[in-house]
């Protein structure tokens, strides 16, 4: 019998914006225009006004290739790009220039973790085109009376990633989306914390019902329950023998449904043409400038922390999910006890930026590794608890402040036990002069007296054995 799972047939079409660049796809308007007004970062080739000629960003193409290779794709010798024609308001040209026969480069992978091991997510393709306007919509897309257009967007360099159908769960394609992610920013590329950074497109079937495409859904969690929505409906569908439509869906994030936007559009209705007005480029000469600009990727970086550091397996998987995180544990490892420091950070410090919905980027601003060396070298030498560290890990990524100054001004240096039960026997024997003597006239008892005062000032934490040999050596030196 099959399972769900090998019932369910997955792709993704991914659009990852080359946010990290300076200017534009095809002009030198700035990319930086997310806490702009809408329309300020715009110029006659984004707005598409007649006439306007594109140029190609080099430094673009250069971040493409190096994904490319990042990703294991073949890079083609040859690189052509094409006009998309279609109309839609956040289109001012009435096409988009994007790749066609001749993309970018094909195949590649990118390895997951799943239940049962590793698998290779195969990709089909990948090609550069250009990020349209972005609408706006009062209230939600199928009520609303009319749009809003930013033109900000138009013009951003986007890199389409297309994989083979080959997940078969909703939880995989997230796993897909969460690596991608991870190496993007490894590669400096791509700044996932920015809006609409990456959005994707999902493909999802059914055996025995047509290829549904969601659009457009821009968070990670949104395509998760976008298609455990679409298995649940098109599962009810064919149970009870209708037909699944091949169609586009969009996902509405509130309702946590899809809805029926418009019937799938064929490729021959997008015309696709060679722009033009852009030179097809050779990429020989580029994958040589950049092959030597990739860095460690994550699996490298896991497999030398284990080896350099000692540290697990389970712990290194977790420090290379952010290479922000990465680098803090490298810098905290190089200066103290590098297991200390892969728990402090893996279990302590990144729980708190969780929790508040932060990452390691706010950690280095409120609690840099400099911090974290501090704070595991005064639990090393016992100068304070666990608890206080974590009390100063908390109150420095809420108020700021200094190690040293919060564990003054919270008095949390943990107090040498012996020096303090020394000086309260000590002061026993002083304020109790009648027990001391009836002690010194033969009556051994007293001295249990003088312990209850101890025991009763540490609410019952010394040791009364200790304390009693302690409160006879006083009065025995004293006499
Ligand atoms: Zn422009």
């Amino acid at each position: 019998m099959q399972t769900l799972e090998q019932e369910v047939v997955i792709g993704l079409e991914v659009h990852v914006q080359l946010n990290k660049l300076n200017t534009k796809l095809f002009c030198s308007c700035s990319t930086s225009y997310h806490e702009d007004e809408p329309n300020t970062h715009v110029c006659p080739v984004c707005l598409g006004l007649p006439g306007a000629m594109p140029v190609i960003n080099k430094e673009a193409v250069k971040f493409a290739v190096k994904t490319a290779l990042a990703l294991n794709a073949e890079v083609q010798p040859f690189t052509v790009f094409d006009r998309k024609n279609y109309f839609y308001p956040d289109l001012p040209k009435g096409f988009q220039i994007s790749q066609y026969d001749n993309p970018l480069a094909l195949g590649g992978y990118v390895t997951i973790e799943t239940d049962s091991g590793e698998k290779k997510i195969t990709l089909k393709r990948i090609h550069m085109e250009e990020d349209p306007g972005k609408l706006s919509y009062k209230g939600s897309i199928t009520t609303a009376k009319y749009s809003l257009i930013d033109y900000n967007r138009s013009g951003m360099p986007l890199l389409e990633i297309v994989t083979e159908p080959v997940m078969h769960s909703p939880k995989e394609a997230r796993e897909f989306l969460n690596k991608l992610r991870i190496i993007l920013e490894y590669l400096d590329v791509f700044d996932g914390s920015l809006e609409g950074a990456m959005r994707v497109d999902a493909n999802i079937s059914l055996k025995g019902g047509g290829r549904v495409e969601i659009k457009n859904i821009s968070s990670f969690k949104g395509v998760e329950r976008a298609l455990t929505y679409e298995i649940t409906r098109q599962k009810n569908l064919l149970r009870r023998g209708r037909k699944v439509e091949r169609e586009t869906r969009h996902f509405d994030e509130a309702n946590n449904i899809t809805v029926s936007l418009r019937t799938k559009e064929e490729e021959q209705d997008y015309r696709y043409f060679p722009e033009p007005d852009l030179v097809p480029i050779y990429t020989a000469e580029i994958v040589e400038e950049v092959k030597g600009q990739i860095p460690e990727m994550p699996e490298e970086k896991r497999d030398r922390f284990i080896s350099q550091y000692g540290i697990s397996l389970s712990k290194a998987k977790i420090l290379v999910l952010d290479p922000k995180m990465a680098d803090y544990f490298e810098e905290v490892a190089s200066k103290v006890d590098s297991k200390k420091a892969a728990r402090w950070i893996v279990d302590v410090l990144r729980g708190e930026l969780n929790y508040r919905d932060k990452d390691f980027r706010y950690a280095y601003e409120r609690f840099p590794p400099g911090d974290m060396v501090r704070v595991i070298e005064y639990l090393e030498n016992e100068k304070i608890t666990d608890k206080s560290a974590v009390e100063i890990i908390r109150t420095k990524l809420d108020h700021g402040g200094d190690v040293d100054g919060i564990i003054q001004e919270k008095n949390l240096f943990a107090i040498d036990e012996e020096e303090e039960i020394l000086n309260l026997c000590r002061k026993a024997v002083e304020e109790n002069p009648k027990a001391v003597e009836d002690y010194l006239s033969g009556k051994k008892n007293a001295i249990n007296f003088l312990v209850g005062q101890v025991m009763k000032a540490t609410k019952g934490r010394a040791d009364p054995a200790e304390c009693f040999q302690i409160i006879k050596k006083i009065i025995d030196e004293k006499n």
